[in-house]
């Protein structure tokens, strides 16, 4: 897959989920800071509200200290009699002008260094001391903070607001001036779980907010799953057949190959359906997409676990098959196209199968199912189910076309195809009586190409018709150049491929190619290949017809290979029979092959034709092809192709 279209998936299938659960962090965050605030707050108030309460009985237990006389032992008891009413007043210190301690109602003495003025924002400053373990100096602020601990949290929780309970304790030792002594009243500050009734308010509504936010993002959290699943679905579903798509079957199937722990060979399979446009041609394409949904449920039901099937595209399917061995492969395969033959009562199915074989190492699926579809276009036309293996050459082969493909044009206009011609020997005086124009190309880098080389590659792209047109024209350049010159003529054939006869007005362009160089047209010949009798027979009936009633010599080339059959002869007038070199060559050249030549030797005399026999290598074979009245012999015993100017030294003066 190319990485452009990786990343256009996925994006498609991101999940913006990151910045959300940020987000979610963010509000918290703002929250929790806006309840600490809160919460701060309302404790140093509560804090400097109990301490001003401390500091108004620290006054009055001051006061008892106005006109002190350490001698009068009622002022004495007074003042003790009065700590004791005062429940939260600890200690009672008590010093002259040089800090001399006079009066003390226990041991506990307070850090005088320590004494600080804290304003409570009347501008009247309140001198105190507060007693703390630590060695710095706390401030109504820090305490207040200090207060503020998760443990105090819990307590006023759990004290529910409405419990006396202390969750605090500030000692706070007031100083008082009265008369010439300093009075030092120490106090607990005690503060207590309904002190800090704000403060539970503010934690419940925090815990509400919490909770509700929690709440929120988890449903828009599953929200974000279930869309991310519903757009992933819709990525991987094939729309035809409501199946996975190629999308899917690439990234599963690289999946299932990156796993290097599968015990079963792997292959990757083009399966195509033959002939589906005309299928569609002839019942409709929604006939034909119903079709390609039926075949996909009957191959579904084919696939195993650890396997892959995908629709492609024009009733063609990639498969990842897991199997054992080539011969149990194919079984499985010849098994599925014959269920899948089944889905249609009065048609037969054909269907065309390439198959790669997946080595260990390979992972890249694409890749592997272009070579089973590589190995599949190596499969002609044929109305038959096929079933091919990829091979390495196949792929130097596909190299090879893309070359002759980028060539091919400028070859033409360069004149890179060169005619070169073949002698036909007559067995009667065995002297020239004809020829075969045969091409050969010249390219400039590749050299010397011969004609299997790319032939059968203009008959798959259609070039071959613009390369029969040249060779045509080419030899009726010439055969005017030498009638002009006045030498000998004989017949020269050009072959006319089987995709000519797609043409209706095959005849008549012909005869416009031919007569720009006034050629008679007896010194034409044009060789069909049986082949050409499988297509539209009443278009080639017609243009055999009149390409003979014109004057050009028609003949069968290549009779005997393949598809022999004398029916064709029957049904159409032609001038001269090439029996195929295969007659001649192997077990085809033994006694059998031989009656075989002399019977069809035998009927095409009866219908009036010439014989030509091609491939003729030796001098047993043209006696023997004499004896048998055989009119012409083509084949390296007598000579092989050449170029023009040779057949010009050798023939023509
Ligand atoms: P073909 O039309 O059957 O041509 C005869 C082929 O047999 C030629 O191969 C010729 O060189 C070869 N041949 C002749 N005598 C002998 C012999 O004694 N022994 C052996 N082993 N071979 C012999 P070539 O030239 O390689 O052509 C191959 C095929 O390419 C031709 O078969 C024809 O089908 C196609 N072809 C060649 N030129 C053209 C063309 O201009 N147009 C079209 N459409 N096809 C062409
Ligand atoms: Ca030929
Ligand atoms: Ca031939």
């Amino acid at each position: 897959m190319s990485e452009s279209k990786d990343k256009r998936i996925k994006k498609l299938k991101k999940n913006r989920i990151w910045p959300f659960i940020l987000g979610m962090f963010v509000i918290v965050l703002i929250f929790a800071c806006m309840v600490l605030a809160l919460v701060g707050a309302s404790v140093e108030d509560v804090v400097k509200r109990k301490v001003l309460n401390g500091l108004r009985q620290a006054e009055q237990i001051a006061e008892s200290f106005k006109d002190y006389d350490s001698e009068d032992k009622n002022t004495e008891e007074t003042i003790l009699n009065y700590l004791d009413m005062a429940l939260e007043t600890n200690s009672v210190w008590v010093t002259d002008l040089e800090n001399e301690k006079i009066w003390a109602s226990s041991d506990m003495s307070p850090k005088v260094d320590k004494a600080q003025f804290i304003n409570f924002g009347d501008n009247n400053p309140v001198n105190l001391i507060i007693e703390d373990d630590s060695e710095k100096l706390l401030t109504i602020e820090h305490i207040g903070k200090e207060i503020l601990t998760a443990d105090t949290v819990l307590k006023i929780l759990d004290s529910k607001g409405n419990d006396n309970e202390t969750i605090a304790v500030i000692k706070v030792w007031f100083i008082q001036e009265v008369d010439d002594l300093t009075v030092y009243v120490l106090q607990d500050i005690n503060i207590y779980a309904y002190d800090c009734f704000m403060l539970l308010v503010s934690l419940i509504l925090f815990g509400v907010m919490i909770a509700a936010f929690i709440l929120y993002y988890i449903s828009s959290f599953v929200d974000i799953i279930v869309n991310a699943r519903r757009t992933s679905k819709v990525i991987y579903t094939d729309i035809t057949t409501g199946g996975k798509n190629w999308l899917y079957f690439v990234k599963k199937g690289n999946r299932i190959l990156k796993r290097k722990t599968y015990i079963n060979n792997y292959a990757v399979i083009h399966l195509k359906m033959r002939k589906y446009r005309s299928f569609c041609t002839c019942f409709g394409v929604k006939e034909g997409e119903i079709l390609v949904e039926k075949m996909h449920h009957v191959l579904k039901k084919q696939i195993k676990r650890g396997e892959l099937m995908v629709f492609k595209e024009n009733a063609t399917y990639a498969l990842l098959l897991a199997y054992e061995n080539e011969e149990q492969l194919k079984e499985r395969i010849e098994d599925i196209t014959n269920k899948l033959n089944m889905l249609l009562y009065n048609m037969k199915l054909y269907f065309a199968v390439g198959i790669y074989k997946v080595n260990k190492k390979e992972t890249d699926i694409e890749q592997l199912y272009n070579n089973a579809v590589l190995a599949c276009d190596m499969l002609g036309e044929e109305a038959e189910t096929q079933v091919i293996f990829f091979d390495v050459e196949m792929n130097n082969r596909r190299i090879w076309e893309r070359k002759v493909e980028n060539d091919m044009y400028s070859a033409l206009t360069n004149h890179e195809f060169q005619v070169y011609l073949q002698p036909k020997i007559s067995t009667s005086k065995e002297e020239l009586a004809g020829a075969e124009a045969l091409v050969r190309w010249i390219h400039p880098r590749e050299g010397f190409i011969p004609p299997n080389m790319f032939i059968p590659i203009f008959e798959r792209n259609g070039f071959i018709l613009k390369l029969d047109d040249y060779m045509l024209e080419e030899i009726a350049k010439q055969q005017s150049e030498w009638i002009k010159q006045g030498r000998k003529v004989v017949p020269i054939s050009v072959n006319v491929s089987r995709a000519h006869f797609a043409k209706e007005d095959l005849a008549e362009h012909i005869c416009s190619i031919v007569d720009k160089y006034q050629v008679p047209h007896e010194v034409i010949e044009l060789e069909l290949t049986e082949s050409a009798f499988f297509d539209d027979k009443q278009v080639l009936l017609e243009t055999v017809r009149k390409l003979r009633e014109s004057g050009f010599i028609v003949s069968m080339d290549d009779f005997g290979a393949g598809y022999s059959s004398l029916n064709s002869l029957k049904e159409m007038k032609l001038d001269v029979l090439k029996l195929d070199a295969d007659f001649f060559r192997g077990a085809e050249a033994q006694d059998r092959g031989l009656l075989i030549v002399s019977e069809v030797i035998d009927l095409a005399k009866k219908l009036n034709m010439k014989i030509v026999a091609e491939g003729i290598e030796s001098r047993e074979q043209v006696d023997f092809l004499t004896e048998q009245e055989c009119d012409l012999i083509q084949g390296y015993f007598f000579a092989k192709p050449m170029p023009i100017r040779e057949f010009e030294e050798k023939y023509n003066d």
